[in-house]
Formats: C-alpha cells, structure tokens, sequence
C-alpha cells in the first residue's frame, strides 16, 4: 500500500482520493476551505435549498460510472431528466423552447425563420459527427498528446476524422445551420460551457450539444450539494482521510512528496493536486475564461417557470467582445435556475427558489476588483431583476427577496485563479489540445479538475480524478 495525498476536495479530487483508495492505496485528502465540493457548494435560507454553483447535469451516465467504480451505486440520488431542456427568450418577448425531443425543439425553431426548424435537425446532426469524431476519442482516455489522440481519432475512419475536425469557430458553424440570429445565440451559448466565447472558440464545443440531446438535461434531487455529500460519504467509506480547513503546500523530496499545511507536512509517495494547474505549470499569466455572479432569490410564492430559463441579451458579439475586453457587460444575458420546478424538495409549497447568474470577467488585478466589485454587484442584480419582471410577469406582482451572491472574489477564494470557473481558456481552433495536461511538470505529480483534461463541469472533473488516478496508479505500480 502506497501513500498518495490529494490537495482539494473539488469533485475531480473526491473522484481521484476514492479511486485510489478503491484501489487499495492510503489517501490522504487536504481541503482548504471547511467544506469539501468545491464550486459545487449549496446553503438552505428558510426552507429553500440553494446550489450556488452547478445546477446543471449532462453525461448522468458517466456520473453512475463513478459511482458504481467506488462501489457507492446506492449512494446517489435520483436524477430527473428535463424534457424541456430550457427556454430561450429573446429581448423581443418570443421564446425558443429546447425540448429534448428534436422534432418538438425543431417546430418552436422554425417560428424564427421557415429554414431553422431543419436548421437546428442539421445542426444536431453536425453535433454528433463532430462528437464521434473528435469528442469521443478526446473524453475516452487521458490526453498525453496530440498523436495518442490523432491514434484513437483514426479508429473512426479517417472520413470522420476530417469532417470532425475541419473546424471553424462555433459562431460559424451556427451561421452555416441557422438563418436567424436567435438560433445562432442559442448555438452560440454552448461555448459559455468552458467560459468561452463563441466567436473565437471551436466549433468542436457544438458537441455539448449533442450531449444534451442524446444523454439529456438532469436534475440531481435536492440539488449538486445532495451530489457532493453522496460522493464524500462513498470516499469515506472506501478510508480516505479526510483534512478540513487545511490549505496545503507541496515539495518534492527525492522521490516522494512532502505535502501538508505548512509545518504539518508528511511524506507521500504521489500526489493529486485538484487545485488549478496554470500557476503550477508556469502558464498563470495566460487569459483566463469567463466568472460568473450569481445571486439567489426567495420568492413569496411558486412561479410558473421552467427549471432552466435564459433571457438574451440584444447583441450577442457585443456581449462577448465586453466580457473578453475584462468589462462587465452593459446588457447580459442572465441564467435563471428555477429547481422547485422540476424537485418540490428543494423549496416549500407555495414558494420558489431562483439561482440568477450572468457571465462576468475573471479579475486581473485582486485590490481593483475588491474595490469594484460591491458596486458591480448591485448594479447587476438591479439589471437582472429588472430584466425578469419586465419578462416574467408573475414576477412583477411576487416578492422577491435576495437571500445571497457570489461574486469572482468568492470563486478566486476556493483557488480558482482570477475568480474564473474553468481556468484555462480553450480559445482558437486548436484550444482543447492546449489544456494543462494531467501528468505534472514533477514525477510522481498529477493534476485532476476542470482546469485540466478533458475540461470543467461535473462529469468532465469526475472523469478528469477517474484519469488523474490511474496515471498516479500506474507511478506507484511501477507502470509508468
Ligand atoms: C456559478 C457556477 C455555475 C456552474 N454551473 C455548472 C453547471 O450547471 N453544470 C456543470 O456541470 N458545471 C457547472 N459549473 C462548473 C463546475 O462546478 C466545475 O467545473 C467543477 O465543480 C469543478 O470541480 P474541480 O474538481 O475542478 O474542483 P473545484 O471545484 O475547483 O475545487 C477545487 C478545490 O481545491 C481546493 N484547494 C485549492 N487549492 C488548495 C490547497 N492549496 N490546499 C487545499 N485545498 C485547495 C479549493 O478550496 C476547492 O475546494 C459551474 C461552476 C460555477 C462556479
């Protein structure tokens, strides 16, 4: 039995710890802060359960996987697959509703322009190649370069290689299938999944949405907090020590690693650093993708709204060329996350929940952003709340309490540098295979989480700590 320390309790970071355990090694995991998840944190205000980071699940299936690797199948909570996926509604009061079922999503796609309904079905169809092609081969094994991965790609016939991979920008790829720009805003937003913009980031992301289309839109019951407790009580089970509220420092001794709170360190013979991998691996000065602010709302009664609902801002581009100039969007396009909709657990009767988040600039400058931000903040929530009850009618007769916010500084206090969600910024045709790679710069040392492969977002990070644990295993096995 080896000696392996994990420093963060991300959910890439309870995914390598309990794999490593599972596999028969000590484990030994530091968190910084006093409570293990992550981003993926939630609070209760008066009954109502708030996620204050994802709210989203895609690839369930792979989340099973997790489980089920850690013997912890009867752990997880139920999920519950959307089949309105969500709303889109734009300035002028018309919604685009995403159903799972294509040919639903297809009819409310064509009230936008009579070319868009078989728009959005080429448009899916163009999503799946380019998953097969270059999705598949880039989530079905730890990324160690571009000739493993080109290897893997070529399994698939070299045809779907080059149609996969003769990419443009998703901006592109959604003028070539959409005739409204409604459609291509609805396109366009799956860049946002990696903190992207979809005018300089690849039409490869187009995948996720094929992803949500084949293995759907879920909810996790009571919320992504419900997630984290079940996946922390599996990595105990398996005898993962557990360390809260110690921030951890690392030095190579010869071949092991000295790993602890500072004058707390202990030897170890690996070590998994679930923390983001820019500043350790000499890139902290490179751009980094989108933040996020978020606020949370109690509402007096139960609105009819959808789980998911997205309000668009006017002009798309200019959003982007705002966020990526480090400014605050005059106009953004807000996020509503309505869980009561879908799960009565995580409100009262007769009460509502929202989760309102808009994409904001990670921060260069920690003093500046500390100054700017309480500002910020309250000119965005006056945004947003305006915005709502202009579209949402019920919301202008309802009282609405905000009940908490995140703002970058938060996100940047968890170690997520600049406050940004995903860390590196996968920008240009070839960005996702410029990620920090999962073999850090000293032997021995590994990286999992969303800063590194395959990429941020729940499952991505579960199968980033799922990699990361075998590359660590194959070290301390004498594989390597
Ligand atoms: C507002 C918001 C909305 C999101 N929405 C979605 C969504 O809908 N769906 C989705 O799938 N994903 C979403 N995400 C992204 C998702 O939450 C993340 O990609 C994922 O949770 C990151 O996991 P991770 O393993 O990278 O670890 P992180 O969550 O980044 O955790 C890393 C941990 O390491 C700890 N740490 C860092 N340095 C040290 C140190 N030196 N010593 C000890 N501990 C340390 C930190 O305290 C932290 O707990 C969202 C994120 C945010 C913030």
């Amino acid at each position: 039995m080896k000696r392996v320390a994990v420093i963060g309790g991300g959910l890439g970071g309870l995914s390598a710890a309990g794999e490593l355990a599972r596999a028969g090694h000590g484990v030994t995991l530091f968190e910084g802060s006093g409570t293990l998840g992550g981003k993926a944190q939630a609070f209760t205000h008066d009954g109502l359960t708030f996620d204050t980071g994802p709210t989203l699940l895609t690839l369930p299936d792979t989340v099973r996987e997790q489980f089920r690797r850690l013997d912890a199948e009867a752990l997880l909570p139920r999920f519950h697959r959307l089949e309105l996926q969500a709303r889109y509604r734009y300035p002028d009061g018309r919604d685009f509703l995403c159903w799972e079922q294509l040919e639903r999503a297809a009819e409310s796609a064509r009230a936008f322009h009579p070319r868009d309904g078989a728009g959005l079905l080429s448009f899916a169809k163009a999503a799946e190649v380019i998953y097969r092609a270059a999705g598949e081969p880039y989530l079905e094994a730890p990324y160690e370069g571009l000739s493993g991965f080109m290897a893997r790609a070529l399994k698939r016939g070299p045809g779907t290689m080059l149609t996969g991979l003769k990419l443009s920008t998703l901006d592109v790829l959604a003028r070539e299938h959409f005739a409204s720009e409604e459609l291509r805003q609805f396109a366009g937003r799956f860049a946002t999944y990696t903190g992207a913009s979809p005018y300089e980031a690849s039409a490869a992301f187009a995948m996720i949405a094929h992803l949500e289309r084949a293995y759907g839109v879920s909810h996790v019951e009571g919320g992504m907090g419900a997630l984290v407790r079940a996946l922390t009580a599996a990595v105990q089970r398996l005898g993962v020590t557990l360390h809260l509220g110690e921030r951890a420092r690392f030095e190579k001794r010869g071949a092991r690693f000295l790993v602890g709170p500072a004058g707390g360190e202990a030897e170890f013979d690996a070590l998994v650093v679930n923390a983001d991998p820019l500043a350790l691996t000499g890139r902290g000065a490179e751009p980094l993708a989108l933040s996020g602010y978020v606020f949370f709302v109690d509402v007096d009664r139960r609105l009819p709204l959808p789980h998911h609902t997205i309000v668009f801002t006017r002009s798309y581009r200019q959003e982007f060329e705002q966020l990526f100039s480090g400014q605050v969007p005059h106009e953004p396009t807000v996020y509503v996350c309505h869980p009561a909709a879908t799960d009565g657990t995580m409100a009262p009767e007769r009460r509502s929940g929202l989760f309102v988040m808009v994409n904001v600039p990670a921060f260069v400058d920690r003093a500046r952003a500390e100054e700017e931000w309480p500002r910020r903040a309250e000119a965005l929530k006056a945004f947003c709340l305006d915005c709502l009850r202009r579209h949402f009618p019920q919301l202008r007769e309802a009282s609405l309490r905000v009940v908490g916010e995140r703002t970058p500084l938060d996100l940047a206090d968890r170690g997520a540098p600049g406050g940004s969600i995903y860390g590196f910024l996968p920008h240009g045709k070839l960005g996702p295979f410029r990620r920090p790679r999962l073999v850090g710069p000293e032997r021995g040392l590994f990286f999992a989480g969303g800063g590194t492969h395959p990429g941020g977002g729940v499952p991505l990070v579960m199968l980033s700590g799922r990699f990361a644990a075998g590359l660590a295993r194959r070290h301390l096995e004498g594989r390597a």
